[in-house]
């Protein structure tokens, strides 16, 4: 396939006073280009993507395309098992003064360095992370939203790609349930929306307190910031301790609360440490209930805990970067309580099958965004949001920004939201079934029954063995299994023992599969166990 514009349909050949001798060939005898010695430069702006050169642009990216398609239906394995010191060299190599002049010849050298040896989510045995298949009407977003290139920041800089983001983000609101009021913006990820919700609970609260005690008090916002605190469980994501930092807030301003053993937070212990708070003179200015925790994908109580906030006047940040899926699954009722949220995270790059960045803030009152409205001369003054001009950067925390939304709106109105829940419910019926089976092996032990589709367990040597070998054996069988490339899966800790993790996003995933990479654990636990000292030599 050719990678240059069919000569006849390229202008740019003939325009371009500087067009190469490469280039010329190429372009008069129709050559593949990777045929002949590439070296010369073309004409810089041929790569310039415009209406002179856009059969040059389908030429290149289908070629790309036919090699990701060559790839994906090759893997027979989620990784080659390389190594980093394997790999380094490699990338180390490439000489970055020396381009190729030649995008075969570049794909060629990135099937070296980095198509050969990728982690493949979509095959069936990567049981890892929260990194999700990803479905091909978002492929097809991904490649429009690249090319148009639009920016949301401004509608000057996006018009149409404005209205569907506002769009999608009304659509979910909707589903969540958070009333009229609701509004939202698309960001980078679940950490970036957990670290603005973050900062408007944090400016609310100081807005509340200001108010509060400025008839009576000087209080200044100084004084009220070392008072904050944010309520989290102990089972949820570290981007509330990093957010909290971030909004320049003591690691002392994250009250970690227990959780029972079905890894959902104690409401309790939660009542408890807010009426602390009451006593001790500070101010709640969040709780966070997490629907889905990364390890356990364990649903917070959210109707309680929205009680709690309701009667403690604390902001309610809802983060389902996992279980927002449940959205639009049969199993909408696990998220009974969220529509009482101040705030939501939605991750649509793991629960809606989206490529990554895709995710979003959801918020109940459209006035609270105004924490991050601040105003440029040049980009979006004041007067445009009088006129009513939709400027999303003035609900952002970023300014030029990605029209990641186009990825959602593809998928749900290729497919649409009940077929993507039904993937979603697939992967929550294995995990169920995948439980079953690890329940049933006497090799191994699992913590929590799942609500969603993750799968924490371990490899048990044998009850007289002692805690340190097992931590070993697992950590070992983990590598292991990671170095052969055979299936890729997680590992945790809980209680301060070493675990395992499955995290099932993949329908394609068979519990025959699942099966296959237990046994294989076990070989390499096996394996690893049968080089250690008798049991009764062995430290305890
Ligand atoms: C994955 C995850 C996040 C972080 O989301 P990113 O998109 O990785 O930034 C936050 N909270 C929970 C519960 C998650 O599982």
């Amino acid at each position: 396939m050719s990678l240059l514009a069919h000569p006849a349909e390229d202008p740019s050949t003939t325009r371009t006073t500087g067009a190469t001798h490469h280039a010329r060939v190429s372009a008069a005898t129709g050559e593949d280009p990777a045929e002949s010695p590439a070296s010369e430069p073309a004409d810089s702006r041929t790569y310039l993507l415009n209406n002179g050169t856009a059969e040059r642009y389908r030429g290149a990216v289908t070629e790309s395309v036919e090699r990701v398609t060559a790839k994906i239906a090759a893997t027979d394995r989620p990784f080659t098992g390389i190594s980093v010191d394997g790999l380094t060299p490699a990338v180390a190599a490439i000489d970055l003064e020396a381009p190729l002049h030649d995008p075969a010849a570049a794909l060629d050298e990135l099937e070296d360095v980095y198509l050969r040896d990728a982690v493949y989510f979509h095959h069936p045995r990567y049981l890892a992370h929260l990194n999700c298949p990803v479905v091909i009407p978002a492929l097809v977003g991904e490649a429009v939203l690249s090319a148009v290139n639009s920016s949301l920041d401004t509608w000057d800089q996006s018009a149409g790609g404005t209205l569907i983001e506002r769009r999608l983000i009304d659509w979910t609101a909707r589903r969540i349930g958070l009333g009229e009021r609701a509004d939202g913006i698309f960001t980078s990820g679940g950490s970036q929306s957990n670290l603005q919700a973050m900062l408007l609970a944090r400016d609310e609260a100081c807005r509340r307190e200001l108010t509060r005690e400025g008839a009576r008090t000087a209080a200044r916002r100084a004084d009220v910031l070392p008072r904050l605190r944010i309520l989290t469980s102990e089972c949820s994501h570290f981007s509330i301790q990093k957010s909290a930092t971030l909004l320049g807030m003591g690691p002392e301003s994250v009250i970690s609360v227990r959780c029972d053993e079905n890894r959902r937070i104690r409401t309790t212990d939660l009542a408890a440490e807010l009426a602390r708070c009451h006593r001790d003179g500070l101010i709640p200015m969040a709780v966070v209930a997490t629907a889905g925790t990364t390890d356990f994908g364990s649903i917070d109580p959210l109707p309680e805990i929205a009680d709690l906030c309701a009667r403690h006047d604390a902001w309610m940040h809802v983060d389902a970067a996992y279980g927002c899926g449940l959205l639009v699954s049969r199993r909408r009722e696990l998220l009974t309580g969220i529509e009482r949220a101040d705030s939501v995270t939605v991750d649509y790059h793991k629960s809606f099958f989206q490529p990554v960045s895709s995710s979003a803030i959801l918020v109940r009152d459209h006035a609270t965004l105004r924490h991050v409205t601040y105003h440029a001369d040049y980009l979006n003054p004041r007067r445009m949001a009088e006129k009513r001009i939709p400027n999303q950067v003035d609900k952002s925390i970023q300014t030029t920004r990605r029209f990641d939304a186009l990825k959602l709106w593809l998928t749900l109105r290729t497919m649409g939201a009940k077929a993507v829940g039904e993937l979603f419910d697939e992967v929550i019926d294995r995990a169920a079934d995948a439980w079953k089976l690890l329940h049933d092996d006497p090799r191994f032990e699992v913590v929590v029954e799942p609500q969603l589709s993750t799968l924490v367990f371990r490899y048990v040597p044998s009850a007289d063995r002692d805690p340190q070998l097992s931590d070993r054996v697992n950590l070992h069988a983990r590598e292991a299994l990671f170095a052969s490339g055979d299936a890729i899966v997680a590992g945790t800790v809980v209680d301060g023992r070493h675990y395992l993790k499955f995290t099932l996003l993949n329908p394609e995933t068979t519990l025959e599969d699942i099966a296959t990479v237990l046994d294989l654990i076990a070989e390499h636990a096996g394996s690893y166990l049968a080089e250690q000292p008798e049991p009764a030599l062995s430290a305890r």
